[in-house]
């Protein structure tokens, strides 16, 4: 008798820390989609940075921060799937690595330094992820 209400309690908890995290998520993704999404930090053009590769702003060409929704297929331009063609994965590696390494921002703002460190650092991840068959794999399932 006490082990079902042990039981009937642990259930209650997790419908409401299910609900609490369920929220939590609803929230933050409001709270990101309220950000500044497609408009340029550097000259407030919405829009601009939309087109090309979402890199940069197309009035001020400012580096924009990445985009924490991008998952590593997308910004290494293959079809979500197992098979990749590992040549093209490189080629794309080295392209945006031409784009955004910070050797190419050491002129620039604070700001555009501190994104191009980030999405080095993403496109590093993302190129060893893929390029390794099991990382590729855990990562598909993920
Ligand atoms: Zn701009």
């Amino acid at each position: 008798m006490w082990g079902c209400r042990a039981r009937a309690l642990v259930c209650v908890w997790e419908v409401r820390l299910a609900g609490f995290l369920g929220r939590r998520l609803l929230s933050s993704n409001a709270a990101s989609g309220k950000s500044n999404a497609g408009q340029c930090w550097n000259c407030g053009s919405a829009g601009g940075v939309e087109s090309g590769d979402g890199f940069f702003c197309e009035h001020c060409r400012a580096l924009q921060p990445p985009d924490p929704t991008r998952d590593y297929f997308s910004l290494m331009n293959c079809h979500r799937s197992f098979r990749v063609d590992v040549m093209k994965l490189q080629h794309r590696y080295q392209q945006l690595q031409r784009l955004v390494h910070p050797d190419f921002f050491s002129q620039k703002s604070q700001t555009e330094k501190h994104f191009s460190e980030k999405h080095s650092t993403l496109v590093n991840d993302a190129y060893k992820t893929l390029q390794a068959p099991l990382s590729r794999g855990l990562y598909l399932v993920s």
